[in-house]
């Protein structure tokens, strides 16, 4: 029979001791991966990363097509970029910014069909949509090649 007095856990439950250096060891390791979801577990990011997914956009292009402020677009390229998700190059005045790696692409893929196995239905990955569909994008008419 379960007692009541284990309730305190859902809450703030502490830290795990850190004197324990197999466990710290562990948590290190888990790093990038943690740093990974958690750079992905933001809308906004996710949509930053839709748009990389279409092709290079400079930061006003990601302010024009999102709609929010180049501060808070330039604070979320920082972060993908510091989790390794992003890169920028020069590209006269401005930087163009990209997908680090197309790995990406395949986990955001996945997360699209665990999300489907879960129950939702999410596009997370908009580049095989954008091939086949064509031009509901807002890049059709924006994006110029070279
Ligand atoms: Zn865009």
């Amino acid at each position: 029979m379960p007692t009541p007095s284990d309730d305190r856990n859902s809450d703030d439950s502490p830290a795990p001791a850190l004197d324990d250096l197999e466990s710290t060891a562990e948590l290190h390791a888990l790093g990038p991966a943690a740093c990974l979801f958690k750079s992905l577990g933001d809308e906004t990011r996710l949509t930053i990363l839709q748009h990389l997914s279409l092709g290079e956009h400079r930061v006003v292009d990601l302010t024009d097509h999102l709609g929010l402020a180049q501060s808070t677009v330039s604070a979320h390229l920082a972060c993908l970029r510091d989790c390794g998700l992003v890169v920028s190059r020069p590209k006269g005045r401005a930087s163009m910014w990209s997908l680090a790696v197309p790995e990406l692409l395949a986990l955001l893929r996945s997360a699209e069909l665990l999300l489907e196995a879960t129950g939702d239905s999410v596009t997370l990955c908009p580049t095989h949509e954008s091939t086949i569909a064509g031009a509901t994008s807002p890049h059709a008419d924006r994006e110029e090649r070279g």
